[in-house]
């Protein structure tokens, strides 16, 4: 079916943006079915791109392609095979066997991810067209990479925008356990020699933060001798990592206890000193300031929170959160201390998370400098014509 854009709408699909919203698009006759896929032409009829129709979406269409071919199972096996090879290139699955195969528009399937957890792979569906193609890329996956293993995690919020219920649970394989709906145990990964228990069936995204795989390391280099607060632990990514890196001290702070659970089972698992290993529930803006009235003082702190802007709508109120954290760390810092700060927010960009955090050191008083800039790992790609997959950022900071 061809969709016809409105004069002068066909410019972002011309600069490659995957992206066609539906104030561009002139009424229609028939509406396509959910993740049909449709010819996008340019209001003179020149084709311009193939795509997947959401029609509950405002992002109304995705594109598959810019040329004019055919959308079938051979089509997605070469953009599998193409993400597989590069991941393969980077040696990123050499460290760890926890890896980001797919990732949606920045791998050129708009909806789709995926990630290997050792011989096991978890799917998000996230849009209409990866929920069409859904059963042809769970066989595709099986057949490129040889897992026998595909663990469905489609309970992510987007999918209400695109009118899709949450859908978990196991979407190939013959897993006994898992068949009858049985709750899955966790798979241990392993990532750069050391061990995490990952709960691939409830826990965050589809369980671990691979982004940060590259940013635990670094951790782990700087954090020798030093009495380290982890903020936003979860599963104690960075914790980990402090203790494995010789830290004389850490205290690993969330908010769910499950979290915590699991982050002192993982210190566990890799046979580090519990004894300089501390837990803490509680609400990290609270506790902040408990420390600071309490004159605490730390080597090292990591601040890795949740997104608090998912768009740039969310700005303003982010902003705010970001310099109230960032502010009360670098109070809590020693001299010479060491700020591992990050954002994941969307709609927080590189230079506006700068600004902040040199706001959040000016008000409190100290001074402070950017020693280097972190980032989401190469499993996390971004394509130069989707800026909106880069999301994450970080900067390790002194105090001075
Ligand atoms: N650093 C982690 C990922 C952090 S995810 C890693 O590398 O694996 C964000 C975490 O923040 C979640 O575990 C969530 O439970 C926790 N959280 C959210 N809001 C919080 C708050 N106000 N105080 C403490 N923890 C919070």
């Amino acid at each position: 079916m061809n969709i016809l854009l409105k004069a002068g709408r066909e410019k972002s699909l011309l600069r490659r943006h995957p992206w066609i919203f539906s104030g561009a698009i002139q009424p229609l006759d028939d509406e396509p079915a959910s993740g049909a896929t449709v010819d996008l032409l340019s209001f003179n009829k020149q084709f311009l791109a193939r795509a997947s129709y959401s029609p509950s979406s405002q992002i109304r269409a995705r594109v598959w392609t810019f040329e004019d071919e055919p959308i079938d199972k051979e089509f997605f096996r070469q953009k599998i095979r193409a993400a597989i090879a590069m991941r393969s290139t980077f040696q990123v699955s050499g460290f760890s066997d926890a890896v980001r195969l797919i990732y949606a528009e920045s791998d050129g399937i708009p909806g789709l991810i995926v990630d290997r957890y050792g011989d096991m792979l978890v799917l998000q569906s996230l849009t209409a067209g990866s929920e069409y193609w859904k059963e042809t890329f769970a066989d595709l996956l099986l057949e490129e990479t040889g897992c026998s293993t595909i663990y469905e995690r489609s309970d992510a919020d987007v999918r209400e925008l695109e009118g899709l219920k949450p859908n978990s649970g196991l979407l190939r394989g013959d897993n006994p356990q898992l068949s009858q709906g049985i709750p899955a145990g966790p798979i241990t990964i392993h990532e750069h020699a050391l061990k995490f228990n990952v709960n691939f069936a409830s826990g965050h995204k589809t369980g671990f933060y691979l982004d940060q795989r590259l940013n635990r390391l670094r951790v782990r280099e700087l954090a020798k001798d030093k009495d380290v607060l982890d903020c936003f632990c979860y599963t104690g990514g960075f914790s980990v990592n402090a203790l494995a890196g010789g830290a004389k001290s850490v205290l690993s702070v969330d908010s769910s206890a499950d979290a915590l659970e699991l982050c002192k089972e993982n210190i566990a698992l890799n046979h580090l000193p519990s004894e300089k290993h501390t837990v803490l529930e509680g609400d990290v803006f609270q506790l902040l300031r408990k420390f600071r009235d309490e004159n605490r003082s730390f080597d090292m702190i990591v601040l890795d929170p949740p997104k608090f802007a998912p768009t740039a709508m969310h700005a303003k109120k982010a902003t705010r959160a970001y310099k109230d954290i960032n502010l009360l760390a670098f109070k809590l810092l020693r001299s010479n201390g060491i700020l591992v700060t990050f954002s994941c927010s969307g709609g927080v960009d590189e230079a506006l998370f700068q600004k902040i955090i040199a706001g959040a050191a000016l008000d409190a008083g100290v001074d402070a400098q950017i020693v280097e800039h972190l980032a989401q790992a190469p499993d996390h790609p971004v394509s130069l014509h989707f800026p909106e997959g880069a999301y994450l950022k970080g900067l390790v900071c002194v105090k001075r």
